[in-house]
């Protein structure tokens, strides 16, 4: 059986940059021509289209947030100008703000890596309940799904009782959708009188749009015999990342060129230090460079065991806003409350602050048991500290059982500027 989706999954990484460079090169000397938008861009930074020839290049340009591709909208509908008008566009869809994405053509092979890394293939029926009205998801993940040869049941936002309904008595073998809503449709079946394990044939899901919660993902797994799987994208760029069954991050799709950087100075930070997510799809229809997500994550450059050669997101650690920098590098709540469930589930807390010109960073343990107090287990807890945010601890604080408040903020930014 065949085990990646194609050959390109299995390039080395240089092969793969390099087709990746000429790709961008030659969508930006066709986004010159034909997108007014990204030639005024290009023109006021006083960049050359022919100097953008990798992915290195594109630090030159200014970083799209959602928020600044609204308003460019606004002032230029539907598209802010960053279109090629010379191609017919397939569909139009549309998300909250708003914002208006042409979609080239159902020939898109967008999410089919995803699918086909779950597992998904001709013997499966999928019910695919991401909305049809309006945004991508519906269609996009319907497309997906029939690249990998899935029947597809376009059930959408129907109720969950509709749902149970179709997964009866179509006999569906994968669920596309939220994970919030799976939850949902199980506990309606209970309601119904059904055994889901026992009485459905649900097997595979693939999740989008929603974080997957841990405990959650044991649940589906462990009571429901379910083997889930995470999607990443964003409406505005499409597929970006999706996990294999090695579930040990994200595979960056192919098409997609996606930078880790520091969201102040839209710069590339080290890989595997924290940063936002920016997208750059490679494609010949929407000029949309550097599509800032909003979104955190850390890039995993380590090979995968599953034979594809692409580096990985480390899942999403949260929204740019929540991050404080120390140091020059990003702590995430998230990452503090992956770290306490490391530690059955430490109470803890970051406090950053300055002491001359420096950063300290002082983190405020309590003592759950007396193994807290030995230098070995402190030595061990910063090592993992370490390993999980990349920066290092300054102060380790016991303070007594109780004494952080659960409603107390995870990370405090006590340094004035
Ligand atoms: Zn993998």
């Amino acid at each position: 059986m065949k085990r990646l989706y194609d050959e390109k999954e299995a390039w080395s990484p240089e092969k793969r940059k390099a087709w990746q460079d000429r790709r961008l090169s030659r969508m930006v000397r066709l986004g010159y021509q034909k997108s007014p938008a990204l030639r005024r861009m290009l023109d006021a930074n006083k960049i050359n289209p022919a100097r953008i020839k990798t992915r290195e290049d594109l630090e030159a340009l200014p970083v799209t947030s959602r928020e600044k591709l609204v308003e460019m909208e606004m002032r230029k509908p539907p598209y802010a100008g960053l279109e090629n008008s010379t191609i017919a566009v397939d569909r139009i869809f549309t998300s909250p703000g708003p914002v208006y994405e042409p979609h080239l053509s159902e020939n898109d092979f967008l999410w089919a890596r995803a699918f086909f890394a779950a597992g998904i293939g001709s013997r499966d029926i999928a019910l695919n309940a991401f909305s049809y009205h309006l945004v991508a998801a519906g269609l996009t993940f319907h497309n997906g799904l029939r690249k990998v040869g899935a029947t597809v049941v376009p059930s959408g936002t129907s109720s969950s009782q509709i749902q149970v309904q179709l997964i009866r008595d179509l006999k569906v073998t994968a669920y596309v959708g939220t994970p919030s809503f799976l939850m949902s449709i199980i506990d309606q079946s209970k309601e119904m009188g059904y055994d889901f394990k026992k009485d459905f044939r649900v097997k595979k899901a693939c999740f989008a749009a929603e974080p997957l919660l841990p405990s959650l993902r044991q649940r589906f797994e462990k009571e429901y015999g379910i083997r889930t799987f995470q999607m990443y994208g964003a409406t505005e760029v499409g597929d970006v990342a999706y996990e294999c069954p090695a579930k040990s991050g994200w595979h960056i799709c192919e098409e997609t060129i996606v930078e880790i950087v520091d969201p102040a100075t839209g710069k590339n930070v080290a890989p595997g230090e924290l940063g936002e997510v920016v997208v750059t799809r490679l494609n010949d229809l929407f000029f949309l460079l550097r599509f800032g997500t909003g979104d955190l994550s850390r890039l995993v450059t380590k090979k995968c065991s599953c034979g594809r050669t692409s580096f990985r997101l480390a899942g999403i650690a949260g929204r740019v806003g929540d991050a404080v920098k120390v140091r020059g590098l990003f702590i995430a709540p998230s990452q503090m409350k992956l770290l306490s469930a490391k530690f059955e589930g430490l109470p803890l807390q970051a406090v950053v602050s300055r002491k001359g010109h420096e950063d300290v960073l002082t983190l405020r343990i309590e003592k759950i048991n007396s193994q807290v107090n030995t230098d070995s287990w402190k030595n061990n807890f910063k090592k993992i500290f370490k390993e999980l945010c990349s920066v290092r601890i300054d102060v380790l604080e016991v303070v007594e059982k109780g004494g952080i408040k659960t409603d107390q903020k995870v990370i405090v930014d006590s340094r004035t500027w």
